[in-house]
């Protein structure tokens, strides 16, 4: 057995185990090495049917039987029956909203469930709801002893896996035991450094994996955890400390800074720009001044102002003349995530840039248009894409706003010098590479995000950007006043609203669906929809103001037309998706509300009630929930206590745990390494660690083993 063999060439897999298998995304024996438990189950808490009380968390071993799918009592949530029976009693087991369950096991079969036993009141009777269950081949010969030890040995802690249908965790655990039994880890290489694992305190690559699969005691299945966070982030650190360098090295654009023209730009602003983006400005002009790529990230809580601050750089870039011309102006492309957001900026970048001698182009998958033009000098003209690309391509447009549409093979510059990225969590790194990688000269990078995320995650994910904040938020703008509604206060809500409304502020109803859950699909969830939710406001609520939705599932031109309906203030209310969390800004809408809010991340609440601190006006965000869960309301109130995202992102992740922050996936981070992100000192360490390696050695000729470990990463990603 090799670490890169196909687990189903050393295990014998059925069909169901095979596709599950796939699924998890494991197919080599390394892969399964890596899939590691999600939490230890302690064999203490083993025990059995009669000596099981109130409020008990138990684990229980025995035999299935009775199993049947029913509706529940009073509201006829569809849910699953059986009976546990074990030496010593029986006790009933329910499932609510999972009749699959009596689907996937089978009665006679041994299992082990796992929950909290609760009491029925008038018959006195014990039960588990929801409680985990699995199909194990054979009982604990006793209670205590251990279905996980070795011989001889005594283990109180066992792993527990997250299962797929198929792959359950006891079938995991004795695949990678038996993977330890083949010998394979004995020469599995060691790819961190000797000194480093000292230096820190690391068990070996070897023992970590022993020690995570199956620890003795906690201490070690800590450690060995910490060092594959470590792992993780290392290798992380080393890959983004590695293109910092390269970037580094690579030429730009050097732009001349006159400092006045920029404050006379500035001065145009219908508003006092506040110290924070005046930094912004400064640290970016500074970094256009070298003569190699600025490679800077712009994290700024949604309304701080990070559009003035990109249209004024934008105006630096314009100034300056390509090299060996005497005349023209170098290019910036910008890029947004939706065609809602291209259309605004390109309204507001017209409003900045009318009285200078500058072309503005926007594309998008929907059409492309140019300001000013020969046909009209004050409004934006219609044009065919070819027509923009040409002029792109022969540099007559210096600035170009678009969506994904802008790296298109066929979009070329001719002196592209700036590329502004708004929002880029939605982007990848590959695409942000295209944009980049067109010409011998590199453009200057900006990225701009609204997403909150703790120091920590940035100095990881981002190891490869400078990072500015702007923490401020524009003068006058008083604070938005956030509400958690339950239930039985959502009417008195909406007379608050209905007042609002009545002296001409508009409103955004933020539903968690589109369309309504389909009742007969299994784990269906009951969550209002955009369009039901729409037609009740209509008819219940608000049957004098118009109402309008919007989602992802809209055509363009359709949102489009939604959104200049708003925009004109003729639609009052607008139900959607959180479609609207990125960027969209329409400052008589002071009021938003959040349905489901226990559904949403809190950094996605804070974005979406960023949509709402865009003027002047009192502004309001009513978060509705339906639980009443002492810790949702906790976390809930969260957002009325933090004073800005930064201090959300950091409650987050304390409080919920790393898994649940926003947009996690894409950072393709595993939970494990999101856990250790809570821990800055060792991503200080993991990050130092990488800077003095890539100083010293960034090829790793010294390293061969670290070398290896990035030639084989593709086959070794074990997360989404
Ligand atoms: P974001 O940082 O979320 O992209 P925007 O750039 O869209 O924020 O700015 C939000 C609103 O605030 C816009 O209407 C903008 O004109 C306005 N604004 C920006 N800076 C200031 C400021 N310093 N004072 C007052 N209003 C400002
Ligand atoms: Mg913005």
């Amino acid at each position: 057995m090799k670490l890169d063999s196909p687990l189903s060439e050393n295990l014998r897999l059925i069909e169901p185990q095979k596709k599950a298998l796939a699924k998890m995304g494991i197919s080599t024996v390394e892969n399964l090495l890596y899939y590691f438990p999600v939490r230890y189950g302690n064999t203490s808490q083993i025990k059995n049917v009669k000596s099981l009380s109130k409020g008990d968390e138990s684990t229980l071993f025995g035999k299935i039987s009775g199993l049947k799918t029913s509706k529940a009592w009073v509201k006829k949530i569809p849910m699953s029956e059986g009976i546990f029976t074990d030496d010593t009693g029986s006790i009933k087991l329910i499932w609510f909203n999972q009749p699959y369950i009596a689907k996937m096991i089978h009665n006679g079969q041994f299992v082990r469930v796992e929950g909290k036993i609760s009491e029925r009141r008038s018959k006195k009777e014990f039960y588990i709801s929801n409680p985990k269950i699995e199909v194990v081949n054979s009982l604990p010969t006793a209670v205590g002893d251990s279905l996980f030890g070795y011989e001889g040995e005594e283990h109180t802690m066992y792993p527990v896996y997250s299962e797929s249908r198929g792959v359950t965790s006891y079938w995991i655990y004795h695949a990678i035991q038996k993977i330890f039994s083949s010998g394979v880890l004995d020469d599995i290489p060691e790819p961190i450094p000797e000194n480093i694992l000292k230096k820190y305190n690391l068990p070996g690559i070897k023992t970590a994996f022993i020690w995570i699969h199956t620890p003795k005691k906690e201490d070690d299945a800590t450690s060995a955890r910490k060092r594959f966070a470590f792992q993780e982030i290392f290798f992380i650190q080393l890959q983004k400390q590695k293109e910092r360098k390269l970037w580094s090295k690579k030429n730009a654009f050097k732009i001349e800074i006159n400092k006045k023209d920029i404050a006379d730009f500035v001065k145009r602003f219908p508003f006092k720009p506040t110290d924070s983006q005046l930094n912004a400005i400064e640290s970016i002009t500074n970094d256009f001044k070298r003569g190699y790529p600025m490679s800077r990230l712009l994290e700024g809580d949604v309304g701080s102002g990070k559009t003035a601050v990109a249209a004024t750089t934008i105006y630096a870039i314009t100034q300056t003349v390509p090299t060996g011309r005497t005349c023209g102006n170098l290019q910036t492309a910008y890029m947004v995530p939706t065609e809602i957001l291209a259309k605004q900026h390109y309204e507001n970048f017209i409003s900045y840039f009318q009285h200078l001698p500058i072309k503005i182009g926007l594309i998008t998958g929907s059409g492309c248009q140019i300001f000013p033009s020969k046909s009209n000098p004050i409004k934006p003209t219609k044009i065919s894409r070819a027509q923009l690309l040409k002029w792109v391509a022969n540099g007559e447009v210096p600035i170009l706003i678009g969506t994904h549409a802008l790296i298109q093979k066929s979009v070329k510059f001719k002196h592209l010098a700036f590329v502004v990225i708004d929002e880029q969590h939605r982007f990848g790194t590959a695409q942000r590479q295209k944009l980049t990688d067109k010409d011998e000269v590199v453009p200057h990078l900006l990225s701009m995000t609204a997403t909150p995320i703790p120091r920590t995650l940035a100095l990881t994910i981002y190891g490869y950007l400078d990072l500015t904040l702007i923490d401020q938020i524009p003068h006058g703008r008083k604070p938005i006043i956030t509400k958690i509604i339950l239930p039985s206060q959502r009417n008195n809500a909406y007379e608050d609203m209905r007042a609002e409304l009545k002296s001409g502020r508009q409103l955004y109803i933020i539903c968690p669906r589109i369309n309504e859950p389909d009742p007969t699909k299994e784990l269906a969830v009951i969550a209002k929809s955009v369009t039901l939710e729409a037609e009740r406001l209509n008819k219940e609520v608000f049957p004098e103001y118009m109402i309008d939705i919007l989602h992802s599932k809209m055509t363009p031109v359709e949102k489009e037309n939604v959104m200049k309906d708003f925009e004109s203030d003729k639609t009052k209310i607008l139900v959607a998706t959180s479609v609207v969390e990125v960027g969209v800004n329409v400052p008589n809408a002071t009021m938003i509300v959040i349905e489901g809010a226990e559904r949403f991340g809190l950094a996605q609440l804070h974005q979406l009630r960023g949509r709402v601190i865009r003027s002047n006006h009192q502004a309001y965000c009513f978060v509705f929930t339906e639980s009443n869960g002492q810790k949702t309301r906790d976390r809930l109130k969260a957002l009325i206590t933090a004073k800005n995202g930064f201090e959300l992102a950091e409650f987050d992740l304390t409080q919920r745990g790393a898994g649940e922050l926003y947009g996690r996936k894409q950072w393709g981070i595993s939970d494990l390494a999101m856990e250790a992100i809570k821990n800055i000192k060792m991503v200080e360490a993991s990050r130092n660690e990488a800077i003095r390696i890539i100083e010293e050695d960034e090829n790793f000729n010294k390293y061969p083993l670290i070398k290896d470990y990035f030639k084989n990463q593709t086959n070794r990603i074990h997360f989404e």
